[in-house]
């Protein structure tokens, strides 16, 4: 969901919700990891795994929109192991795959 379609929906519940308090909404569910942010479609997921800090990776569909989630940790660990080989001290290590899945490959 983009934001816009969250402040769609959200005004459903709650006439008058502006942009920015659905701003601040989303950026506390991601804090809380309960939401993911997509950034290469800017938009939003809700999380499977709300529970425990997870290694995340997204197949994003680009025909259906359909995203799924992988929490591959030893993506997670390669791509830790590649930064901290460049020294370089990653914040995140979101992956997002786009493509097409196998439903929209099939028809
Ligand atoms: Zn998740
Ligand atoms: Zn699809």
């Amino acid at each position: 969901m983009g934001a816009y379609e969250v402040l769609d929906e959200l005004g459903k519940e709650l006439p008058g919700a502006r942009p920015p308090t659905v701003y601040r909404a989303l950026a506390f569910l991601q804090e809380q990891g309960l939401v993911h942010r997509l950034e290469s479609i800017s938009a939003y997921v809700g999380c499977l795994h709300p529970d425990h800090h997870h290694a995340v990776q997204f197949l994003i569909c680009r025909d259906c929109g359909a995203v799924q989630e992988l929490t591959d940790a030893e993506v997670e660990h390669t791509l830790g192991r590649i930064a901290g080989r460049c020294r370089f001290e990653a914040d995140s290590m979101v992956v997002e795959v786009t493509g097409r899945c196998a439903g929209c490959v099939r028809s």
